[in-house]
């Protein structure tokens, strides 16, 4: 039953973060569970009575001895044993009932969670995204509600059913007698204790040994992978590598050894002071039965060394359920953060839907930080009219890619407006601006399938002629009809079957099948071959002349397509314009043509 990092006990930083476990949490946890109330209510009968049940046979013994044995009644011997193989099946039963209730409770309230969680994640802006690390994210979404289910199906019962047969087993022992009852108590803490410093001490060794083979494998996975061995032979650090692998191999094997012990000395106390309980038991019984000439039987002393046995479990097991709890406390404290993140990108209250989008872009004294701190857009203000293509250049972390991103509100703008179409981007229906606008950016994502149904996951309903116009635009319906396979060409993992200009221009194929109002381009700036960079742009240029368009160029023939030049520098645009007017102007234009655009400008020619 161990969750987590298993494990029975808690480690530093799960004792130093201990979650707070208040009222409200509770209430919003069991917020999960009333909708299946019913099922746990049958749920806590089920664990009453089975606990009771198991209770039984102890108690039958004594009468299977007395009546039976010692009574020397046949029928009676009979009748009991018959009455306690019903009863161990009965109890069975019930247990089977109960784990499957159990278990179809947990999933379904971690199938309500997963949906509330995965919704809730998609509807995070890219802010969360970019600021929170993925691995993370998906531990959440996975471990962290898989936990969740073994709390409810295992942790919540476990707890209950422990207590339940603790009381009975208590009520029992005290019909019996209730000095023998006493001397029961005092046994069980002899017995629990001793459980958990072994435990504990083992626990430790296989927590250190478990960091000692992340260490090993840590290793094998730096050194023997191809990029790991390339570094280790130019550098001949072979030597070194191997001194540090043989002294985390020297290190695992002692730990091992001590392990192996550790779990030899846990048994050995183990299994002793399980003798000596009952033992100890026996003894005090016998004492009040011949010193003392008490009411007691052989039979009511079996019974109670059997119910001895019942006591140990459930209270060795509530020890060990603090340890559970906490953690589970934890858990339901990650999952509720996530879920408490406010929804950043909001759709309007009142969202604003057009008929028919045009296109038309103004920016009007735009700010924008992506962290308090530090402010990257300022004071931008532009217009790009139906028709009209503008073309965004600057250097390297100017903040273009940021620009584009604030229209179809990746983020939001921080201090200014964004219209589009004459409207604030902030009023309008997000499903509507966003399929209003198609981005092609500079890192195409393709999804592991034909090209065919690449391009339908954004709109399905496209025809055969739509996706041939579409792709013959894009400039890549020549290669897609040299493939065999046509449209329905794999295109490999992420799109890796295929070159980079062919993934880029599939992509704006795909962007095209949407006939979006706007077009946005993040222009590669990764230089690809010449002959992939002219297919691009073959596609780019007429559609910068013919559409709508706002593009991040990093090559001269995009930026002389373009009607209009930004000249983004630090956040600001310090120049606009034509090219004819801004070449000459020795500014930033002047510059970037020079170092950037220049070069790129004699590659275009030799293509
Ligand atoms: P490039 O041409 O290299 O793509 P760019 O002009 O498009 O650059 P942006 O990507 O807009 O530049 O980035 C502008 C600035 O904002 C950079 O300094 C960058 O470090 C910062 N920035 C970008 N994205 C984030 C983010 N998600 N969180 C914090 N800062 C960011």
């Amino acid at each position: 039953m161990g969750m987590g990092r298993g494990g029975k006990f808690l480690t530093e930083e799960e004792k130093q973060n201990r979650p707070k476990v208040t009222k409200k949490l509770l209430i919003r946890i069991f917020s999960y569970l009333r909708p299946y109330s019913t099922q746990l209510i049958v749920v806590l009968l089920c664990i009453i009575a089975s606990s009771a049940l198991n209770m039984a046979p102890a108690i039958l013994t004594g009468r299977i001895i007395d009546d039976g044995l010692i009574g020397r009644d046949f029928g009676k011997l009979v009748f009991y044993i018959v009455m306690t193989l019903l009863v161990y099946a009965g109890a069975n039963f019930i247990g089977v009932l109960q784990s499957y209730l159990n278990t179809w409770i947990a999933q379904h309230i971690t199938y309500d969670m997963r949906n509330q969680m995965y919704r809730h994640l998609q509807s995070m802006s890219q802010r969360f995204f970019t600021s929170n690390n993925q691995g993370d994210i998906i531990t959440r979404m996975t471990s962290d509600i898989d936990g969740v289910q073994q709390v409810i199906a295992n942790t919540f019962s476990s707890i209950l059913s422990n207590a339940i047969t603790l009381v009975i087993a208590l009520i029992a022992m005290l019909q019996k007698n209730w000095i023998m009852t006493l001397v029961s108590i005092v046994i069980v803490p002899l017995f629990t204790i001793p459980t958990r410093i072994a435990g504990k001490t083992r626990w430790e060794l296989t927590r250190e040994s478990q960091e000692c083979s992340d260490e090993i494998n840590g290793i094998l996975n730096e050194t023997l992978s191809v990029s790991g061995q390339t570094l280790v032979k130019l550098f001949s650090k072979e030597d070194y590598e191997y001194a540090r692998y043989e002294s985390a191999n020297a290190r695992m094997v002692k730990l091992n050894i001590k392990e192996r012990m550790a779990g030899r000395w846990f048994f050995v106390i183990l299994s002793t002071i399980t003798s000596v309980g009952p033992m100890l038991l026996y003894l005090a019984g016998g004492i009040l039965m011949i010193r003392y000439g008490a009411d007691l039987t052989v039979g009511d002393i079996t019974v109670l060394v059997a119910l001895l046995g019942k006591l140990y479990g459930p209270v060795n097991q509530l020890l060990n359920i603090q340890v559970d709890w906490i953690r589970s406390m934890a858990m339901f404290t990650r999952i509720f953060e996530y879920f408490d993140m406010p929804v950043e990108v909001k759709n309007p209250v009142y969202p604003l839907v057009k008929k028919q989008a045009r296109g038309d872009v103004e920016f009007l004294h735009v700010d924008f930080s992506y962290e308090p701190s530090r402010q990257i857009l300022k004071d931008v203000t532009f217009r790009l009219r139906s028709g009209r293509s503008i073309a965004i250049v600057g250097p390297s972390g100017s903040g273009k890619s940021t620009i584009i991103n604030l229209i179809p509100r990746l983020y939001d703008v921080t201090g200014g407006k964004v219209l589009f179409d004459g409207v604030d981007v902030r009023d309008l229906d997000l499903n509507f601006l966003r399929s209003s606008i198609g981005v092609v950016t500079q890192e195409t994502y393709l999804f592991n399938g034909t090209i065919r149904e690449n391009l339908l996951y954004v709109k399905p309903e496209a025809t055969e002629e739509d996706l041939v116009t579409a792709c013959k635009k894009a400039n890549i319906y020549d290669f897609i009809k040299n493939q065999p396979e046509g449209f329905d060409a794999m295109v490999g993992n992420r799109g890796l079957k295929l070159s980079g200009g062919e993934k880029q221009r599939i992509s704006i194929a795909r962007v095209l099948l949407r006939d979006p109002a706007l077009l946005i381009f993040d222009e590669a700036t990764s230089a690809l071959d010449s002959i992939s960079e002219s297919k691009i742009q073959e596609a780019i240029n007429p559609l910068v002349k013919s559409c709508t368009s706002i593009l991040i160029a990093h090559r001269l023939s995009t930026i002389l397509a373009a009607d209009e030049i930004l000249v983004v520098k630090d956040g600001r645009i310090v120049e606009r314009g034509v090219h004819e007017e801004l070449v000459n102007k020795g500014g930033v234009y002047t510059e970037l043509y020079e170092t950037q655009f220049g070069v790129m400008h004699e590659t275009d020619e030799k293509a």
